[in-house]
């Protein structure tokens, strides 16, 4: 696993961050399938079912790249999070881009990290 993007000051961190920007919400659920290096497929590849499920209210809105050699990666879902909130909408399924690089030496060439999810994010309602 690649280190991660350092991103805490936009992110809500601690439960009560996320109670009080979301008051309106109970939780927001994300599910999601990784493409690409360091990511192993144990599921049937045509599966309609996302690999992993997490609360976001409990683990936040940046999920970790599997990608060994990526750098300041991470898929961070906070503003897609933040905008289905204001419209006041349900669900999103969309495809996301690591935000990372990869650098094998420093000074050598970044190149950007190829990793991405599919995902789906629902919120939960009070
Ligand atoms: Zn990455």
């Amino acid at each position: 696993m690649g280190d991660l993007f350092d991103n805490t000051e936009n992110l809500f961190v601690k439960l009560a961050k996320f109670e009080e920007v979301y008051h309106q919400l109970k939780d927001a659920i994300i599910e999601w399938t990784e493409k690409g290096q360091g990511v192993y497929h144990w599921t049937d590849a045509d599966s309609k079912q996302y690999e992993h499920k997490a609360s976001m209210k409990q683990n936040g809105a940046l999920i970790r790249c599997s990608n060994p050699r990526c750098r300041q990666g991470g898929f961070n879902l906070e503003q897609e999070l933040s905008s289905l909130a204001v419209g006041k909408q349900k669900k999103i399924k969309n495809f996301k881009k690591c935000m990372g690089f990869e650098q094998a030496t420093p000074g050598q060439n970044r190149i950007n990290c190829l990793n991405g999810i599919d995902y789906k994010i629902t919120l939960v309602y009070k």
